[in-house]
């Protein structure tokens, strides 16, 4: 049994996101037979930039950090894309999660490209005052490579509207006095009443919810009793869970980075929210639910799964324990290419990332454009925009997957590619 699984480990090497990210790219150019050119583009990132700076430590030793900012491609608008602090970034990976951006918001049809940066730590590990002075430093460090019509940071995994308060106050405060207010959609994802948007906090989850509710209209299916599991109850996976369960749909198992929890009577989603607020952020121990091993997980009896935490969650090996029947990716790249095949032999439908958790950069883009125009939307209407704007991607995408025979990610890349490798034959390459 041991020596069984050795040697498929060794067979399957841990792919890299980087790697994953490419194999869906070089598949979706043949596909869309991409000009050789504009696929040579669009395989490098444009601009790369790793910063060391130092910190000053609550205890006044000072510490460095690792800080980086990849710009992957700008043929369509500004570079965007969010900022994650974990100790696994490096820059294979932020590169990987920048390309995924440009393919997202080309996709959605915004005016945007795709980057993506963060910082290589344990958030966990900081007090507030040491976060605040991280952030602001990383900033600084920053400078131009940001801006509001250049670059555009947001929220990603451990970074929050506070994080985003902190990058904005920071670079703000690097300008002249008259122009600080033109600055402040420098970031997007920032408190409400800061400039933020109402209801960005839930974008990415609700646009989560929203494939899944038109994938299952699409098929006559019910919401009302399935069982879902999420892997990740942070802003992502509570969120989506959270909308779901209003719609009748049961919640039966989560796993976060301490462990995994299921119950197949229903866990309830704003009792588990309210339990982790004094549990450290952790699921383990909630009332009534079972711990389950974290190799067991994605193995649980659900009719819908959602990973909403790190890339590379469902591999060769594990996918062929899935039972659900769709998976949402809320994550960015959970799904390795090899994965992917398993899935597709077992008849188990992909809403792929960059269509999946779009929501939140469309979110960011109403913010941006509230911002721009001296604007402050209602949350209803922001919600009602979200809405239509996912519906109709996702209605374009079903249509493409349908007329050409092929998966829901494949048509998702079809159609980003081709927008982007539309603006480069209208502009041409300069000189
Ligand atoms: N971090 C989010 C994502 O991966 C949001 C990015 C943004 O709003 O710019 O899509």
């Amino acid at each position: 049994m041991t020596l069984t699984k050795e040697v498929k480990k060794k067979k399957q090497p841990k792919q890299g996101m980087l790697e994953n990210v490419m194999k869906q790219f070089n598949a979706a150019a043949d596909m869309v037979e991409l000009n050789p050119n504009i696929k040579k583009i669009l395989a490098v990132t444009n601009n790369e930039l790793i910063i060391h700076f130092p910190v000053r430590m609550d205890n006044g030793e000072v510490e460095i950090f690792k800080g980086y900012r990849v710009q992957h491609n700008n043929a369509l608008g500004p570079y965007k894309g969010g900022l994650r602090y974990h100790p696994t970034i490096d820059i294979d990976s932020v590169k990987a999660l920048a390309m995924w951006m440009t393919w997202k918001t080309s996709l959605a049809g915004l005016p945007y490209g795709g980057a993506k940066g963060g910082i290589q730590m344990d958030p966990k590990k900081y007090s507030n005052t040491e976060l605040e002075r991280i952030t602001r430093r990383f900033t600084y460090a920053l400078g131009e490579n940001i801006g509001p019509e250049h670059d555009i940071p947001a929220p990603d995994v451990n970074t929050s509207a506070q994080t985003m308060a902190w990058i904005a106050d920071t670079y703000m405060s690097t300008k002249a006095p008259s122009e600080r207010s033109k600055n402040q959609h420098v970031v997007t994802g920032k408190p409400v009443g800061s400039g933020g948007l109402e209801g960005r906090d839930r974008a990415t989850g609700f646009g989560v919810f929203l494939t899944i509710k038109y994938w299952a209209e699409s098929k006559k299916i019910d919401l009302k009793d399935k069982r879902f599991i999420v892997q990740g109850f942070g802003n992502v996976g509570y969120w989506a869970a959270h909308f779901l369960e209003l719609e009748g749909a049961k919640l039966v198992g989560v796993q976060d980075a301490f462990g995994s929890i299921s119950n197949t009577e229903g866990i309830s989603v704003e009792g588990l929210f309210e339990f982790i607020k004094n549990n450290n952020g952790a699921v383990q121990g909630f009332p009534g639910s079972t711990e389950v091993l974290k190799e067991d997980f994605f193995g649980l009896d659900c009719d819908i799964c959602i990973p909403a935490a790190l890339g590379n969650q469902i591999t060769a090996e594990n996918a062929s324990q899935i039972k659900a029947f769709l998976i949402a990716e809320g994550a960015n790249g959970p799904t390795t290419v090899e994965a992917e095949k398993v899935l597709q032999e077992k008849g188990i439908t992909v809403i792929p990332d960059i269509l999946c958790n779009s929501g939140g950069v469309i979110g960011s883009y109403f913010e941006w454009l509230q911002n721009r125009n001296g604007e402050l939307w209602e949350l209803d209407e922001i919600l009602a925009k979200i809405d239509k704007k996912i519906r109709e991607v996702f209605r374009k995408v079903l249509k493409t997957s349908e007329e050409k025979q092929i998966d829901m990610r494949s048509a998702a890349y079809f159609i980003a590619i081709e927008r982007i490798e539309k603006a480069y034959i209208q502009r041409g390459i300069f000189p």
